[in-house]
């Protein structure tokens, strides 16, 4: 099937006098009628679902839609796309490990690795996405287990060049996983540039409509854990918390993801309710066609806003002389994403006088939705990072991120440069 088709026809098939539409399986528990066949299901000798914590029908069907989006074996659904990022790395990493780390990442995230984790005695490393590959690998340790990039990096843009990081990860035997959630399966598929694990978002492009928070990940199942099972033991060797299983001889290609929902989904429970998981399945029927209009709407807008002679400077790769256009060329060729960053000439003050003439794109921490909308992330999302933190991310305190929706173009424009009129007053 072809991306399209996909976003329609993956992960739920009915059979005869089934219903149509995906059900949600609004309920916590699954009836049994022995207690010999519960046990097996406990013990992961069998497949079936038993509690929702572990597994629930309406949630496994949107995963496999996600997994297959993105040409993965098998996927999971989390609650958030925080709980995704946390639970990627978790996975394979303990107290005394480390993992590299683009500089260019979401602010949450950033917040996640370098503070969070580290009081769970997990270490990281940043590097600058544009480093080369000698400079990234000088960043690995012994006790380095992954190396982490976003494709587009919220919100600083950049794109990431993934096979020079997948190149630089299986150097060193350890994973590339890559949060994909602003570029999409849809005009990105990072498995196919090397990327071995791809988490997600799924509030954002996938949901499309702002009504549920959630996340994903996607295995690839190309990882040869066994080849490096030293760094590993987690999936190589027996878990006492499951029986002595050890999840690569019993799951193989999918020996990570059923970790991953074994054991961290079973100890910290981070699961999207089932009717959040039938809101996102009804994003994802339609995230081939929107993300084609906010491609082309956002494609307008950087346009307008290059031509402006108030915008000091605009950041969008779909534009010719953009920093990333080369790159988005190569790994984007579809178009990238409906958010462009740009600065009001007057800096901080007239951006923030810019944002509040703004009548239809409205101020929202939120971003990749089919309304349009804006955020100053140096007062918002990155307010806990300092000036040179900022820097390293990529975010000026002039950086307005605007997040084109799907609704004319024309009307976006129209918003944006009556604004920028009040602004320069
Ligand atoms: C929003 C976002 C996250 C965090 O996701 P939530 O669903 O808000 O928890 C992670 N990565 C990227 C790139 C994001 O944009």
């Amino acid at each position: 099937m072809r991306i399209d088709t996909k976003c329609i026809q993956s992960g739920y098939t009915p059979k005869n006098g089934e219903a149509r539409i995906l059900p949600i399986y609004q309920s916590t528990t699954f009836k049994y009628e022995s207690t010999e066949q519960m046990g097996r299901l406990f013990d992961l000798e069998e497949d079936g679902y038993f509690y929702t914590r572990l597994a629930n029908p309406t949630n496994d069907a949107v995963a496999a839609k996600i997994a297959d989006l993105e040409g993965g074996v098998a996927g999971m659904l989390t609650a958030s796309g925080q709980s995704a990022c946390f639970y990627s790395i978790f996975n394979i990493c303990e107290a005394g490990d480390h993992f590299v780390c683009s500089t260019s990442i979401y602010g949450g995230t950033y917040n996640l690795f370098s503070v969070t984790m580290k009081k769970l005695g997990i270490d990281v490393t940043f590097v600058d996405p544009d480093a080369s590959a000698e400079e990234i690998a000088a960043a690995f340790k012994p006790n380095t287990k992954a190396l982490f990039g976003e494709t587009i990096a919220n919100p600083a843009l950049v794109v990431l060049d993934i096979e020079k990081f997948a190149k630089v990860a299986h150097d060193h035997g350890v994973p590339l996983i890559v949060d994909n959630t602003f570029a999409t399966p849809i005009n990105c598929r990072p498995i196919e540039w090397g990327a071995d694990i791809v988490v997600h978002s799924t509030t954002k492009y996938m949901d499309g409509h702002a009504t549920s928070v959630g996340g994903a990940i996607v295995d690839s199942g190309n990882f040869d854990w066994e080849a490096h099972s030293d760094k590993f033991p987690g999936l190589t060797t027996p878990d006492e918390s499951y029986h002595g299983v050890v999840y690569t001889e019993r799951f193989g290609k999918a020996a990570y993801i059923t970790k991953a929902t074994a054991t961290l989904m079973r100890d910290l429970g981070s699961i999207p309710s089932p009717h959040n998981s039938f809101l996102l399945n009804l994003g994802l029927e339609t995230l081939a066609l929107r993300m084609r209009k906010h491609c082309d709407n956002a494609q307008k807008v950087a346009e307008y806003l290059k031509s402006s002679d108030k915008v000091s400077w605009v950041s969008y790769s779909g534009l010719e002389g953009d920093k990333y256009h080369d790159l988005a060329k190569k790994y984007l060729p579809n178009g990238s994403c409906g958010v462009i960053s740009f600065g009001v000439k007057g800096g901080r003050e007239n951006a923030v006088k810019f944002m509040d003439s703004l009548k239809l794109a409205a101020i929202v921490t939120h971003v990749a939705d089919a309304r349009t909308s804006v955020l100053h992330p140096a007062s918002h999302t990155h307010r806990q990072m300092n000036d040179e933190e900022l820097k390293a991310a990529g975010v000026t305190p002039d950086l307005i991120r605007f997040s084109v929706g799907i609704e004319d173009a024309d009307d976006i424009i129209e918003d944006i440069e009556n604004a920028l009129n009040v602004s320069a007053e």
